[in-house]
């Protein structure tokens, strides 16, 4: 397949239920595999930023007193749209974040899953009933927190806005959303499916604009009453400092460094393949990619063999081209950071098995990257990559690899591969992350918690878990007069 013509939607700020296009540029946004300017983001000002504001605060009282029924068949209409849209949408996702068109669609689905999910937890997001002396009766109910920041990173720009959309609408919440500018269409395409399905007016505003004048006047504001983030630790941290001072709860979906813990009891070569698939995809632009791979020395030459047999296999292109498997990564500046990885760890002693470099020279495109024998002080093996480099170490015993394992303050995702039983119960339980998958890549969806220990993020996405950031709980002693 080719690239087909993109007619690229105009991007608008949505405010009270109404598109703002004529507003001053805040940024172009670019085809990563063409480095092409697709359009312009606006930016919003203050006047736009209060009125999303005030608006949000009328939705919540709309959306609170709104039914769980009706909300839940909303949020299944807003679901529906989405699928019949898949592939009006998949086009523009692939121009603006360079991923392949089969990870995008996945994405969509995934997106709609979100809300399929929710739309059906609504029914079971229970209070109770605590026993008390008569005759004072006591009983503890969940209310929605109220109107929720959410801001989402470019990786992941249709499932991050559902994870938080969703729970926003199934706990009764309006939402201002302000998602990435450098893959914004894709975010405006999904709130639209809001719109349409009949979502009131105020219960999602969207934004975009300076970062800074966005967080503090959405975060400082007192009609907000969470702040979510699915991004980076650094900017985690901030909009936790702000949202301190209004004395808000934060629900954080940070950055990960997620180890791969292989011993000598598996096939090296069957997990090798299994890794490829999760180093690689989304040229390795996902917070659960594996990033640090700490393999066993019986088996370890084996698998670096066999991963760079695969990583050589992949094809990697523009995401519209027939079996494409690795699109681009988002910007010039990953590409820098992919350099730099590499020439940091060959400067302290790694061996480039394969890759290490760009891939052309139009579109940022960087070759699938195997590096053996990596020090543990290299940058990659302690800073998140984000990318398509896969880090070998050989490891003497699995309690080295362990220690490894647990030695930074990043715990978001963690993969273990035995066949021993004992070995797989131990290393489970002792690996410092939010989800663990044994003998197998996956990352938790809708229906199970997803989230950081320590600095990888604060509360958890996914699951009934998810409510307790979006609801507050009111204890309530009544007795007859
Ligand atoms: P980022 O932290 O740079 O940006 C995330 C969002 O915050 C964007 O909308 C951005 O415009 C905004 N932002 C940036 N600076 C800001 C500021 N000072 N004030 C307010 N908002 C600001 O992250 P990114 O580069 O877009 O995304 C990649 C990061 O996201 C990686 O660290 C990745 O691990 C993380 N991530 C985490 C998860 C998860 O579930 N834990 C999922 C996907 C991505």
């Amino acid at each position: 397949m080719t690239a087909p013509a993109i007619s690229y939607p105009r991007i608008g700020l949505l405010i009270d239920g109404e598109w703002i296009y004529d507003r001053p540029t805040l940024c172009e946004v670019e085809n990563p595999s063409t480095e092409a300017t697709l359009g312009t983001v606006p930016k919003a000002t203050e006047e736009d930023l209060q009125a999303a504001l005030a608006s949000s605060a009328r939705g919540f009282e709309t959306w609170r007193k709104t039914s769980p029924t009706a909300r839940a068949a909303l949020m299944r209409r807003a679901a529906a749209l989405v699928r019949e849209r898949a592939e009006d949408i998949a086009p523009i996702f692939v121009a603006e974040s360079g991923r392949t068109l089969a990870e995008v669609r996945a994405e969509i689905e995934r997106s709609a899953t979100f809300l399929d999910w929710d739309s059906e937890e609504i029914r079971r997001i229970y209070g109770r009933i605590v026993p008390t002396d008569p005759p004072i009766q006591q009983y503890v109910i969940r209310e929605p927190v109220g109107p929720v920041a959410a801001f989402t990173p470019w990786n992941v720009p249709m499932s991050a806005p559902s994870r938080k959309i969703s729970a926003s609408l199934a706990t009764g919440c309006s939402v201002i959303l302000k998602p990435s500018s450098d893959t914004p269409a894709t975010a405006c395409l999904f709130a639209q499916c809001f719109l349409d399905a009949g979502l009131p007016k105020g219960v999602l505003n969207v934004v975009f604009g300076e970062s800074d004048h966005v967080s503090r006047t959405l975060v400082l504001s007192p009609i907000t009453r969470l702040v979510t983030l699915t991004g980076s630790i650094n900017v985690g941290k901030h909009l936790s400092r702000l949202a301190v001072e209004t004395m808000k709860p934060v629900l954080m979906e940070l950055g990960g460094h997620a180890p791969v813990l292989v011993d000598d009891t598996v096939d090296p070569v069957e997990v090798a393949r299994l890794a490829s698939h999760w180093k690689f995809r989304m040229a390795g632009q996902f917070c659960s990619a594996a990033s640090r791979f700490l393999i066993h020395e019986k088996v370890y030459p084996d698998f670096v063999k066999a991963l760079v047999r695969e990583a050589e296999s992949l094809k990697v292109g523009d995401g519209f081209m027939e079996g494409v498997q690795m699109g681009a990564l988002a910007n010039r500046r990953r590409l820098a950071t992919m350099e730099g990885f590499v020439q940091d760890a060959v400067e302290r002693g790694a061996k480039i098995a394969t890759g290490g470099a760009r891939l052309g020279n139009r579109g940022w495109f960087f070759r699938p990257t195997v590096l053996a024998d990596v020090p543990l002080d290299a940058r990659v093996m302690t800073e998140e990559t984000f990318g398509p480099i896969a880090p070998c170490m050989s490891v003497g015993s699995m309690d080295q690899a362990l220690e490894i394992a647990n030695s930074l303050e990043m715990g978001l995702a963690g993969f273990v591969f035995t066949n021993d039983m004992a070995t797989a119960d131990w290393l489970t339980h002792e690996l410092q992350a939010g989800s663990i998958a044994l003998n197998c890549f996956t990352s938790p969806g809708a229906d199970a918690p997803f989230g950081g220990y320590r600095e990888s993020g604060i509360g958890r996405e996914g699951g009934p878990e998810m409510y307790q950031s979006y609801t507050v709980a009111k204890t309530i002693a009544e007795r007859r007069v």
